[in-house]
């Protein structure tokens, strides 16, 4: 059984910090040559149905995704959900919570942006004006437009990253949790960029394993602008650990040029693809 190849199963639309909408962001993964996608939006599945129209249409195979963010041990951690149902109804009730809290936060880091002498009340204003659930990256890219920084990383380095003066950690629900969503709806859960966490060896391991426990399914073995060494470790991570691999970009922006969709490395023979149950026998 051969996927459609290349496989992006980590991409995002404007429903949350992607740049392009639903369907032009199909039109570049399929131009982009991309034989199956996953739509996978922060803490939203609002673009999916458009997606998978638009995806239809362009002969793109397609999954409904989303990316939670999540909490172990008191750290962010991302889980994607892949070939959710999205309707499904704990999801949805778990998605609405994580929206609530996404708004409250943006006020929060508004408010924090405000008192540090940024424009903090008028990017909260263009961001709603926008309709997308907010992420720091909204506030970041409008941090650039308003020129408080020269970039989207300046941002991160001088207002929004942790310990920064507009950083608000957000109230996440916890890794098992998260995961449960994803179970409920009839989706696979994978661990998104599972190196890009600030964990020990050891404790990422103790992460994977409890995330196996709570009947998560992989780790995105490989991802977006990540070279060889880190996929080595991926790929023993997922070993040891006993968890399929994903393959996704986290694709946002087209001016980006470090990840753009399906440019990614072949998973290895000794891991079991995370697709392999969405493919067509
Ligand atoms: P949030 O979930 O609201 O905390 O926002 C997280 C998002 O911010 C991530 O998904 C990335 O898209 C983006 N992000 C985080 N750190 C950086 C960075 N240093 N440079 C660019 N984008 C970043
Ligand atoms: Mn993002
Ligand atoms: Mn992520
Ligand atoms: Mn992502």
């Amino acid at each position: 059984m051969n996927a459609p190849s290349p496989v992006d199963l980590h991409l995002h639309s404007s429903a949350s910090d992607g740049v392009l909408e639903p369907d032009p962001l199909v039109a570049h993964v399929k131009a982009c040559g991309v034989g199956l996608m996953a739509l996978t939006d922060h803490d939203t599945v609002a673009g999916v149905e458009a997606a998978a129209g638009a995806a239809r249409a362009a002969g793109v195979g397609f999954v409904a995704g989303v990316e939670i963010s999540a909490r172990w041990r008191g750290r962010t951690v991302h889980v994607l959900g892949l070939a959710i149902d999205p309707g499904a109804a704990r999801l949805a009730a778990g998605l609405a919570s994580q929206q609530a809290l996404r708004a409250r936060r943006a006020e929060r880091i508004a408010a924090r942006l405000e008192a540090a002498g940024a424009p903090g009340n008028e990017i909260l204003a263009s961001i709603r004006a926008a309709g997308s659930l907010p992420t720091r990256t909204h506030f970041a890219r409008a941090l650039v437009t308003a020129g408080a920084v020269p970039d989207v990383g300046a941002a991160f380095e001088r207002w929004l990253g942790r310990g920064r003066p507009g950083h608000v950690p957000g109230e996440w629900p916890e890794l098992a949790e998260a995961t449960s969503w994803i179970l409920a709806a009839g989706g696979k859960a994978a661990i998104a960029h599972p190196l890009r966490y600030a964990l020990s060896a050891g404790a990422r391991r103790e992460m994977c394993a409890d995330f196996r426990a709570a009947g998560g399914h992989g780790i995105e073995v490989v991802t977006g602008g990540s070279g060889p060494a880190q996929r080595e470790q991926a790929i023993s991570l997922a070993v040891r650990c006993g968890l399929e691999g994903s393959a996704g970009s986290d694709f946002h922006d087209p001016a980006v040029p470090w990840n753009p969709p399906g440019r990614l490395a072949k998973l290895p023979e000794s891991i079991r693809p995370i697709w392999s149950d969405f493919l067509p026998a």
